[in-house]
């Protein structure tokens, strides 16, 4: 079967901080979201597994960072906590914007982020924040714009358009494609971004060359 590495994802574990992370060896990609953006059901049709991404759901609970391997034990899918649900408290929607932040910053092994955005509502404040976190190590980002069975195909390719030309002066590091779970249409665009950012080498970690 073709792609069939993202076929063989398996849970490895739940992790509440990023020191709770695996080993920061080997290569992964970070799927993230406004909660309800519609990651898990894409994480279920990139993998084939519909239990894979059944996250702890329940509002106010401690959200956490799953982690999948995929066949290759090196290469792991991350499923990151939703952000920006309304009901929780401030201080827990503090703590969560803390942990993605610090995962963002620190994590080496980490090749690029897929940010899932509802169609109908991209680019709101957390979004964008996620993005410039990325852009300030130089991380790619690939845009999902899920849901798009959601909309006509002219006003998904309108949308398409007007999210690229927010970032039209980085055109290496984000990209933006239509998805639709429901449809199962983008899988084709999705699968190249995966596949060549789990076959780039990593590159040396310049910031520590000092000691
Ligand atoms: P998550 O909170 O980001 O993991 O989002 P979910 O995957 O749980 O999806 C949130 C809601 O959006 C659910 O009601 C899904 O059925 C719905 N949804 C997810 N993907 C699609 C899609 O491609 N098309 C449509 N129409 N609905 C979707």
């Amino acid at each position: 079967m073709k792609h069939s590495i993202y076929h063989q994802a398996t849970f490895l574990k739940s992790a509440a901080k990023v020191s709770q992370l695996p080993d920061d060896s080997g290569t992964e990609i970070a799927f993230a979201g406004r909660s309800n953006a519609g990651k898990s059901s894409a994480l279920n049709c990139l993998t084939g597994i519909r239990q894979l991404a059944r996250t702890s759901k329940t509002p106010g609970r401690t959200q956490l960072i799953n982690v999948f391997t995929l066949q290759n034990t090196a290469h792991r899918l991350i499923d990151l906590p939703g952000y920006g649900y309304a009901k929780v408290a401030q201080q827990v929607k503090q703590e969560w914007q803390e942990n993605l932040a610090h995962y963002l910053n620190v994590r080496q092994s980490l090749r690029g982020l897929i940010l899932l955005m509802d169609i109908r509502h991209p680019l709101k404040d957390l979004d964008k924040m996620m993005i410039d976190w990325a852009i300030q190590r130089a991380l790619p980002v690939h845009i999902l714009l899920t849901k798009a069975d959601k909309l006509s195909r002219g006003q998904t390719q309108s949308t398409v358009l007007q999210v690229e030309k927010q970032y039209a002066l980085l055109p290496d590091l984000i990209s933006v494609q239509a998805f639709s779970s429901l449809k199962k249409h983008g899988l084709d665009t999705l699968l190249p971004v995966l596949d060549a950012w789990f076959a780039e080498p990593l590159t040396p970690d310049v910031s520590h060359t000092s000691e």
